[in-house]
């Protein structure tokens, strides 16, 4: 059995299942636990195995605190993120603080869990790719980079879910205030749309079937204009893939 579900997606909070035979893992708990546990039973889950946090923001952490303080289950994070993680991880016992190494593996029941380093203005962030027996998954969202070795993590994966941020006429034409904008778009910031279509085509020339924008901005991006852009993008080089956008607030099915 594999499932895999993106609970919500966005600057406003994010958080994605994964499940492969019996072991179920959260990715970011950026939406209130009681939204998350709410999700968790539409899909017809009722708890997890493990959490694995990509960085400090709050839209990745915000209902950490409570969610763990329901389900006392190992939370892996890296080292940077566990001492920047402030009262979020106030309920998480030390027994249950796991380390995130980059280029490791970490063995979490069916499901292998390879952490890797992204390029975000956090202490340490990372993303995961997830072997589920011969299918790689894969979740990369906070990234201001595309480099050579972000784009090889991600190669072969079945499924991934990247960002697609901002569109790059929106945020400059946008209401934002000069320094935001240039954090946004800078090499320790987001993902724009362009970028997303680049990394979705290199995806989609490794054998990737299922690729999914997600952490849209509200400000600066649409569902359309993401999905347009790198639809495009993907025609021009005659590459055919499954493409939809993540839902901001509700769930979406990663793999339909
Ligand atoms: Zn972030
Ligand atoms: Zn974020």
């Amino acid at each position: 059995m594999l499932k895999f579900y993106s609970l919500s997606s966005g600057s406003s909070g994010n958080s994605a299942f994964l499940r492969y035979k019996n072991t179920r893992i959260l990715i970011d708990c950026g939406i209130s636990a009681r939204k998350v546990s709410d999700a968790l039973y539409q899909i017809g889950e009722d708890s997890v195995d493990a959490i694995l946090i990509t960085h400090e923001h709050g839209d990745h952490i915000k209902g950490l605190k409570v969610f763990s303080k329901k389900h006392s289950v190992p939370v892996y994070a890296t080292g940077p993120t566990w001492e920047n993680i402030g009262s979020c991880g106030d309920y998480i016992p030390v027994f249950n603080r796991r380390i995130s190494v980059p280029g490791g593996v970490i063995p979490v029941g069916d499901i292998d869990v390879l952490p890797f380093a992204t390029s975000h203005d956090s202490a340490f962030s990372v993303g995961y790719t997830l072997l589920c027996g011969d299918k790689k998954i894969a979740i990369a969202t906070d990234n201001g980079k595309l480099t050579a070795d972000f784009a090889n993590n991600l190669q072969g994966c079945y499924t991934a879910l990247i960002e697609a941020n901002y569109d790059e006429k929106m945020l400059t034409q946008g209401p934002y205030p000069y320094p935001l904008k240039c954090r946004i778009s800078s090499p320790v910031g987001h993902m724009s749309n362009h970028q997303a279509g680049k990394l979705a085509c290199a995806l989609a020339r490794s054998g990737t079937e299922k690729i999914i924008l997600g952490h849209l901005s509200v400000e600066n991006n649409t569902p359309d204009l993401a999905y347009n852009i790198v639809s495009e993008m993907l025609r021009e080089e005659n590459l055919k893939v499954s493409l939809k956008v993540a839902h901001r607030y509700d769930i979406t099915d990663l793999l339909e």
